[in-house]
């Protein structure tokens, strides 16, 4: 089979799936008048892959499969596939005017993070990497779209999963039998699962010995029996392409994703009970997952950059020393995380054969766009000015009266048209001032995981005793026997 058009893509998704939206059961996303506009957001992949502009980026030559396939699928086995990789997520996105549409990018992340741990489980005794191969082979050869659904409820962030007073608040096995297991509990905040053929849930974090129900990893189609999802507008409630040129034309759709005593025949089990690779997989999962976040923030970096810079020129403060100073900085804001993304492409390691990016380097530039997302934010408003918030809005525009007055009043400098000034100032609201501007700040703080999961992770990752050695020579300190002579980087 060759890659899949976008037509027969957005037909799988009529496929029976339970989906509410604002209360409703759905019966078809891709007939629903919001649910439609994610849907043809995330059936962009397949666009571009039929498009000749792209068609180099987007499909490749598989070495193993011998044949075309989605370069999504493509198993990175050094820097350049990565690079590859980045240059791909990175230009989608910004053909999907700053959207990724994430459901390839999250679940090819899951999938090299499963064959790893598979790899891993395989020495320790426990047979899954031949199930999590095939079922790989599955979706590349299908070209299908996967969800990652990690993040559960978990209600007390303090207490395990078995100590939590609510038994789902972590996805867990119920019942186990000849056939497959059974599941229950419900994962957050899973991104465009609505829009996927396949759900891919892992565990989310480090699990103990009682824990060994909730180390659970598997994957279900969307449309599998007990499997429901209660899907959000959240973020991109608007219908007024003028008001809103970024979040009316297009959703992107995260649901809370249920697990109602669902089974899973075992050919799709990949982790069932060992507690002690749950917390790998979550990590090694995020290495991946965090350097595809990554290589989806340059294109809104470079929109806000390009909004500040409009708007800058329509009110004729361009030259203005402040001005530059905060446009400069929104320079060095995207390229510092576009650089960090490449050097972690640059500076990948094997493991079981599969490139893993650098894990500091992908997490510091997560952190970076995370930590100064809101400083940047407030340099594009302070540019803009206060009409991005009290503009009169498209019905003023199309009633003639009050056009007329908006013409004479809203002009910019160098006879700018109040059309354009308008437009420019509500690509900044809806950037940074509307339900999607709302929406696009907690995305930076917490998707791909919050602030501080990163700094575990760096640490995690970072073998200290390098550095203290250095820092004793420097200091005249006796070193101890068998202390590394060199940092790492040195
Ligand atoms: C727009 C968006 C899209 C997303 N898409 C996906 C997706 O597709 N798939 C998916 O699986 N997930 C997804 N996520 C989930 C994302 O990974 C989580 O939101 C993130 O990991 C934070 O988890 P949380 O929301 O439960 O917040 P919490 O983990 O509850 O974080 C809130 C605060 O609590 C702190 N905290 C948490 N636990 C502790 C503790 N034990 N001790 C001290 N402090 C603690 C945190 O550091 C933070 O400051 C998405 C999130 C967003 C916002």
């Amino acid at each position: 089979m060759t890659l899949r058009t976008a037509e027969a893509y957005l037909r799988g998704l009529r496929d029976g799936r339970v989906v509410y939206f604002r209360g409703e059961r759905v019966p078809d996303v891709t007939a629903h008048p919001f649910l439609r506009l994610g849907a043809e957001h995330t059936a962009l992949d397949f666009h571009l892959a039929e498009d000749a502009a792209y068609r180099d980026l987007v499909v490749v030559e598989d070495p193993d499969a011998r044949r075309p396939i989605s370069r999504y699928f493509l198993i990175p086995r050094n820097a350049g596939d990565l690079l590859a990789r980045h240059r791909l997520i990175e230009t989608v996105t910004r053909a999907g005017q700053s959207f990724v549409p994430l459901v390839k990018e999250i679940g090819t992340d899951a999938l090299f993070a499963l064959m790893i741990v598979g790899a891993h489980l395989e020495r320790a005794g426990a047979s899954y990497l031949e199930r999590v191969r095939r079922f790989y082979a599955h979706c590349r050869d299908g070209d299908l779209t996967m969800a990652g659904a990690q993040t559960d409820v978990k209600g007390d962030r303090t207490l395990r999963p078995h100590q939590q007073p609510n038994p789902d608040a972590y996805v867990h096995v119920v019942e186990e039998r000849g056939d497959g297991v059974v599941v229950r509990g419900a994962k957050a905040h899973t991104t465009n699962a609505v829009f996927a053929d396949e759900i891919i849930v892992l565990p989310t974090r480090a699990m103990g010995p009682e824990d060994r129900a909730f180390a659970v990893a598997f994957a279900v189609p969307a449309n599998a029996r007990g499997l429901r999802f209660i899907a959000s507008p959240r973020g991109f409630s608007a219908r007024s392409v003028f008001d809103n040129p970024l979040s009316a034309p297009r959703k992107t759709v995260e649901s809370l994703t249920i697990f109602d005593d669902v089974f899973v025949p075992w050919e799709r089990v990949f982790l069932n009970g060992e507690w002690q690779a749950a917390g790998a997989l979550a990590k090694i999962f995020v290495e991946f997952h965090r350097f595809t976040a990554i290589s989806y923030k340059p294109p809104l970096l470079e929109l806000l950059l390009g909004a500040a810079a409009l708007m800058a020129e329509y009110n004729g403060i361009a030259a203005a020393g402040h001005v530059r100073d905060k446009l400069a900085q929104l320079v060095m804001y995207l390229e510092t995380v576009r650089g960090l993304t490449k050097a972690a492409a640059q500076g990948c390691r094997l493991r079981e054969g599969i490139a893993v990016p650098d894990v500091a380097l992908t997490n510091a530039a997560k952190y970076y766009f995370a930590w100064h997302y809101h400083e940047m934010v407030r340099a594009v408003q302070d540019i803009a000015g206060g009409l991005v918030v009290t503009a009169p809005m498209e019905e003023d525009w199309q009633n003639p009266e009050t056009r007329r007055d908006m013409e004479r009043f809203f002009t910019g400098s160098g006879g700018v048209s109040a059309e354009d000034r308008l437009r420019a100032a509500n690509l900044v609201r809806d950037l940074t001032a509307s339900d999607l501007g709302g929406y696009l700040e907690v995305l930076a703080i917490h998707a791909e995981g919050s602030l501080e999961t990163q700094k575990l992770t760096v640490l995690m990752d970072t073998d200290l005793e390098p550095y203290k050695a250095y820092a004793k020579r420097v200091a005249g300190i006796a070193a101890e026997a068998g202390t590394p002579a060199r940092v790492p980087h040195g």
